[in-house]
């Protein structure tokens, strides 16, 4: 262990100078390394230092005690070398100078906004307060500050909470006094109220957490900086990292800085900025300010913030129907009240913009009239963002074209696929009330005011709207639930408006009229209740009464684009699951080079099929069921026709008949005496045909290629039904390229037996229509046993298809209908990092997937090998399968664009590792 004691585990930084830089995220934690680095490139940052992520694991594993001793003496030094870059000092009491107050926040390796523990204005005391009082000239300032402080530290470090169905005890305090003296809001106290309430918050925290308030700065510091490392471990941080995939053993690392002050007076001032726009991606600055307030003041939404720009400010205004005279006197811009300040901003903006080639998202005080940036990251954006963002950049030669490709979150272009309102519809739709278009996108849904309620109903299949005051991190799984934020306070960096924007929910902010108390809301008076629907445009900030329509988006240049950079890179197609013409063609226009998966019995449950297929059930022999299988021949022939002809060209993978019989029939008496009825039979008859199909364990019974195997008339008609229709279009000059899949195979055996009866149909409708077309005959791995006798297969088959659906369910052994009983508390307790239906499981499923083509390509060399499962659209399961060299991949159709880019990535990423290993 003696290497480890004597590692180094605090960095400084401070007046052009620094020990850490932007490439030590993962020790650093991203806020630790990007404030290193902006003391590099000379821009104003108050010093401080930063505690390393690896001292939280070595605080999980030998805990606190022995982790304060360790890192002792190192902080120790830092905070002396802050005192010095600061002109300040820890703990004065008097003579010393002026006392250093220091801001504790939290600061991971990935961004985890609101999830931790933050404590401002440490080192005051009743002796630091006094002096702060003095030396600034602003009592006030300073008995806020102190009162700030009592409260967070009260709440964050010695756990001072409401007791259940009560206000925040803090809070009363405060409302005790804003109601005595008739104050509307908290910056109306006095400087004697300031003193009283801080003594009343000291009294707070003496009853409910049964100890004095430290008044000693050094307690204080390592009180924050422990339940920093604690807040790692909090409810809500662990299901965000599940949500993010941000794994625990990452840590965070602990920001110690020099407090400055943006509450001093009216010289001072504080905000949140874009050097872009997140929710557009618009080359434009923005953000937002308030003057003589504290950073929380403009996010928490306590405080409608002002517009940092002019042109954002005009546009404000606008939105808001304010004029511009109106504007200019009580809504300025920073750029109009503070113009030089301004300037600098904008110009450490742009610096800060070049210097990471990347949109960044700052953090900004001005105190006194000098500005210092306390933070800056690469900005969270909207998927529409990100797209025009990188080809922005692109084109402004800022990054290059593969910089463009990887710098996409594919499953971000989720939010540019989906819904937005139908314009007719919109236009017949009553307004009811128009706040900030804080984060874009279309939604309706029923209104929710309890994040609870909003999990409730979404687990019920509801689309629900959470409507709340405004939103904080303990509403998150709510907010995940929603689909869609509506808030009655909060600007563009609110919780709610940052929040949805990460996550890719509409989110409509600080909506005009809207009032929001416990189960109720109003707008403009107009009272509503849980349950009614509502519709938010994310885009517009428009809320609208009861349901409107959607319509799928058009997908307009910047896409495109991007769609053909990432075609550039790919190795792996994409193809799609499909099962109808118009599915087919969506994904063909989404790129889609063919179909990995047509599942024919999805088909038989459309109209009156699922009469036909009843009828061939029903089928005492082999007759009847040939009967009635003659019925289905057209109806397949045709769909097979539009589905080929849609995929003209390309490949289309079909699959034979695979869910086990009963799924075809009624369980219910009603539609068993229907059925009876339709088919001419007794009743009897049909729930003896009913229970007969009864199978024990069905997904592992009567199903996939054993029906075809038991009843090769099946495979006859749809074989048939398949090979008419490929001939039909090539005697009409396409080009149809049919391959016909066999499921669910567990032996060679199963799969020839299967092959013959397909090439004999083949041959016989070639010989009936003097026509040949081209096809393959393959067959789907989903069975573990496929996946490890694949040498064999490949001797028959002609394509595999990865099943990963089956194979994961066959592999782990959870049945894919009753894992949702246990997986949610599986991953909850750990026990798997994913649910691995939705990613893929590379270390199990995944070798029988390598496997199992190392060995059908050994056999067979050209063996086309694809993914039809889930999996197939899940971006870290497509890199999966480029690394095993498969030749495609399959998903559903509005996967496709998110399977492109996460093949081109995944080919970029290959080829860099290639080059990295030379
Ligand atoms: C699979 O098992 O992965 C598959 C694609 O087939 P299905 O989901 O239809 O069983
Ligand atoms: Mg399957």
């Amino acid at each position: 262990m003696g290497k480890a004691i004597n590692k180094k585990r605090v960095y400084t930084f401070g007046n052009g100078k620094a020990e850490g830089k932007a490439d030590m995220k993962n020790l650093l934690g991203g806020k630790g390394a990007n404030l290193a680095e902006m003391n590099l490139i000379g821009v104003p940052v108050p010093a401080g230092f930063t505690i390393t992520t690896d001292v939280c694991t070595e605080y999980n594993t030998i805990g606190k005690d022995q982790v304060v001793e360790l890192m002792k003496a190192e902080v120790e030094a830092a905070i002396a070398t802050t005192e010095t870059a600061m002109n300040a000092k820890f703990g004065a009491t008097g003579e010393e100078g002026f006392p250093l107050l220091l801001s504790v926040r939290s600061g991971a390796r990935a961004s985890m906004p609101g999830m931790m523990n933050t404590v401002l204005n440490l080192g005051m005391n009743d002796d630091t307060v006094k002096i702060i009082a003095e030396k600034s000239g602003n009592e006030k300032f300073a008995y806020d500050s102190y009162r700030r402080f009592i409260q967070m530290y009260g709440d964050v470090v010695m756990g001072v909470e409401a007791e259940e169905g009560e206000h925040c005890p803090f809070e009363q305090v405060l409302d005790k006094v804003k109601e005595a003296k008739g104050y509307a809001s908290d910056n109306e106290m006095s400087v004697e109220d300031l003193k009283s309430v801080v003594e009343d918050f000291k009294a707070v925290v003496k009853e409910a957490a049964g100890e004095d308030f430290p008044t000693n700065p050094w307690d204080q510091l390592w009180g924050s900086v422990c339940a920093v490392f604690d807040s790692w471990n909090t409810e809500r941080a662990i299901l965000y990292r599940r949500m993010e995939n941000i794994p625990s053993e990452w840590g965070t690392a602990v920001n110690v800085q020099a407090m400055v002050y943006g509450n001093m007076g009216e010289t001072s001032a504080t905000g949140v900025c874009f050097s872009r726009d997140a929710a557009t991606g618009e080359d434009q600055f923005n953000g937002e300010y308030l003057i003589n307030a504290q950073g929380e003041d403009v996010v928490s939404g306590v405080r409608t913030p002002l517009e940092i720009t002019l042109v954002g400010s005009r546009r404000w205004a606008e939105r808001n129907g304010t004029s511009e005279e109106d504007r200019a006197a009580k809504f300025p811009s920073l750029e109009e009240a503070m113009p030089a300040l301004y300037k600098e901003l904008d110009e450490i903006q742009q610096k800060l913009e070049d210097h990471y080639s990347d949109m960044q998202d700052m953090e900004f005080t001005i105190q006194d009239g000098k500005l210092w940036m306390l933070q800056t990251r690469n900005g969270k954006r909207t998927g529409a963002a990100m797209v025009k963002m990188a080809i922005d950049m692109l084109e402004q030669g800022m990054i290059n074209k593969k910089t463009a490709i990887l710098r996409q979150e594919p499953n971000k272009l989720d939010e540019l696929l989906h819904p937005v309102f139908d314009k007719n519809a919109l236009a017949s739709a009553k307004v009811l009330s128009k706040g900030l278009p804080a984060s874009p996108g279309a939604a309706t849904g029923k209104i929710v005011f309890t994040a609870e309620d909003a999990e409730v109903e979404a687990a019920k299949g509801e689309k629900v709207i959470l409507v709340r005051r405004e939103t904080s991190p303990e509403d998150l799984k709510g907010m995940y639930a929603a689909v869609g934020i509506l808030t009655e306070r909060g600007g563009m960096t609110s919780h709610a408006a940052v929040v949805a924007r990460g996550m890719g929910k509409c989110c409509i902010s600080s909506a005009a009229g809207l009032t929001v108390s416990g189960s109720a809301m109003t707008i403009d008076g107009v009272s509503f209740q849980k349950g009614d629907f509502i519709s938010l445009d994310g885009s517009t900030g428009v809320v609208y009464e009861g349901k409107v329509d959607t319509i799928t988006p058009s997908l307009d240049g910047d896409f495109g684009k991007l769609m053909d950079l990432a075609d550039k890179y790919t190795k792996m197609s994409v193809r799609t699951n499909a099962d109808s013409p118009a599915d087919s063609k969506t994904a063909r226009d989404f790129g889609a080079q063919g179909i990995g998966l047509c599942r024919t019995e999805h088909m038989f449950f459309e109209g009156d099929r699922i009469w036909a297929i009843r009828e061939m059930i029903l089928a005492e022999d082999l007759e009847g069921r040939k009967t009635a299988l003659d019925k289905l021949l057209p109806i397949q022939r045709e769909d097979f026709y539009g589905i080929l002809k849609a995929m003209d060209t390309f490949g289309v993978t079909i699959r034979l008949l695979d869910p086990p019989l009963h799924e075809f029939t009624p369980n219910d008496d009603a539609t068993q005496k229907e059925m009876a009825e339709k088919l001419n039979v007794d009743q009897a008859i049909v729930k003896e045909k009913v229970d007969a199909l009864h199978e024990f364990n069905p997904m592992l019974g009567h199903r996939g290629c054993r029906l075809g195997n038991t009843y090769p008339e099946i495979t006859e008609m749809q074989a048939r039904a398949i090979i008419e229709a490929a001939c039909q279009l090539k005697s009409e000059g396409f080009d149809p390229k049919p391959e016909i899949m066999v499921p669910l195979i567990g032996t060679v055996q199963e799969f020839k037996m299967q092959e013959q009866i397909i090439r004999t149909v083949a041959d016989q409708v070639f010989a009936e229509k003097g026509i040949k077309v081209d096809y393959l005959v393959g067959t789907m791995i989903e069975i573990p046993r496929a996946a490890l006798t694949a040498d064999l297969i490949a001797e028959a088959a002609e394509f595999f298809s990865f099943g990963t659906n089956d194979l994961t369910q066959m592999t782990f052994g959870y049945s894919r209908d009753d894992a949702g009983k246990f997986l949610p508390i599986y991953i909850e307790k750990g026990i798997l990092k994913h649910d691995p239906f939705q990613v893929l499981d590379q270390e199990g499923v995944g070798q029988l997937v390598m496997k199992g083509t190392k060995k059908g390509r050994k056999t067979r060399p050209e063996l086309k090998v694809g993914i039809c499962g889930e999996h197939g659209g899940e971006p870290s399961s497509v890199e999966f399968c480029h690394t095993v060299g498969m030749n495609y991949v399959s998903c559903s159709p509005f996967r496709v664009p998110i399977a492109r880019l996460a093949a081109a990535q995944a080919a970029i990423k290959a080829k860099a590792a290639k080059k990295a290993k030379k």
